[in-house]
């Protein structure tokens, strides 16, 4: 098997270099360009220095800074190993340890150690709240006059949303889906040339809507053939009952997906799609099975038109390629493990335009992923 042009392989975690990774107490970053006015240290006498009680006008001052708070704010718990593969191109794992370190130091992030079975001490980071505060509001401004202003201002967490709060040593249930759900967000907004995603928690607003609305792992915004396209994505994990799939997710999405007047007045797009993945590596063994459960149960809900399926490990190996399914037409469990041959007649990429089932669609033509999956 290949890697396409599309991205990386699969993280394989190197432990030595992992440790490498780590912030450095002691370290002040190198090598990034500062803004020459702002954020100098201030001690005030009896007080704890300035630096480590940033306030609301103290702000990052330096480009690299604010990318990495804009980052972990818009996807809430991140891996520091994807915020160096995804912003720190071409500068080493230190240096970039040492200026999340001084962030830290500055009380815009926190770090979480894990501590794996298997080896290693993976380095997490989220923000404080005054971290988050600074955060939201650069992705507010980056978006301000755009098509999704709307869509992300109506997501965006509200000051009462608590922020995390990770104690050592105590792992948080969500972390596996956390960790699967941003990785796949980012490899799919990087091979599709994403305009916008998150992983927020509980992204769409309530408020006064007149049905329940679902609440989507992450939401991305990808070029699509007409203009952008609103795409929510559901990581299973396989922890859920069909009956929980079923009330929580098809349902709702299928109620949504025949009220276009409320989507655009609440995420300001008429339609979105629904991109399904199910996880492959660790929790099914039989994820096949799984993922023709839940295309029967979206077919039920009425949510097939505009869903997608995919195994989760097909869509990090090949993010804009034809591994996924329509649940009108699922892949098929033909043997086991599902690593197996799929008639790429079932095949297309996440944005194949919504055809009748049957109507051979421009998928077909592509060569990549190779015709065994
Ligand atoms: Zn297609």
């Amino acid at each position: 098997m290949t890697a396409p042009d599309a991205g990386e392989a699969p993280a394989q975690r190197d432990r030595a270099a992992e440790h490498a990774f780590e912030p450095l107490p002691e370290a002040d970053a190198r090598g990034e360009t500062v803004a020459p006015t702002r954020n100098r240290v201030r001690n005030t006498p009896g007080n704890t220095p300035a630096e480590d009680q940033p306030g609301e006008s103290d702000p990052p001052s330096s480009l690299r800074e604010r990318s990495v708070l804009e980052f972990v704010a818009r996807l809430r718990l991140v891996p520091l190993n994807l915020v160096h593969q995804s912003l720190f191109a071409g500068v080493s794992r230190q240096i970039a340890g040492r200026i999340v370190g001084r962030m830290v130091r500055r009380g815009w992030l926190r770090t979480w150690a894990e501590s794996r079975e298997t080896g290693g001490h993976p380095t997490w980071l989220y923000t404080t709240a005054a971290g988050r505060k600074i955060g939201l509001g650069i992705v507010l401004d980056a978006v301000k006059g755009t098509h999704i202003e709307r869509l992300v201002s109506a997501m965006l967490p509200s000051a009462q949303t608590r922020p995390l709060d990770l104690r050592p040593r105590i792992v948080p249930s969500f972390l596996r889906h956390q960790q699967e759900t941003v990785t796949l967000l980012v490899r799919l907004a990087v091979a599709n040339g994403a305009i916008w995603y998150s992983a927020w928690d509980r992204p769409l607003p309530q408020g006064n809507a007149p049905i329940p609305l679902p609440q989507p792992d992450g939401i991305l915004v990808l070029p699509g053939g007409t203009g952008p396209e609103l795409v929510f994505l559901e990581h299973d994990r396989g922890m859920e009952s069909p009956a929980h799939f079923a009330r929580a997710k098809a349902e709702r999405y299928a109620e949504l997906a025949v009220r276009p007047e409320l989507c655009q007045q609440l995420l300001g797009f008429t339609t979105f799609r629904l991109a399904v993945t199910v996880e492959n590596f660790r929790i099914h063994r039989l994820p096949m099975e799984r993922l023709v459960l839940l295309a029967r149960l979206l077919r039920e809900a009425g949510a097939a038109r505009d869903a997608s399926l995919s195994l989760a490990g097909w869509a990090n190996w090949w993010p804009a390629g034809t591994v996924w399914c329509r649940a009108d037409e699922p892949f098929e469990p033909k043997s086991r493990p599902a690593a197996e041959l799929q008639d790429p007649v079932l095949r297309h990429t996440l944005l194949c335009p919504a055809v009748q089932p049957g109507i051979v669609c421009a998928c077909r033509a592509q060569l990549d992923p190779p015709f065994a999956l």
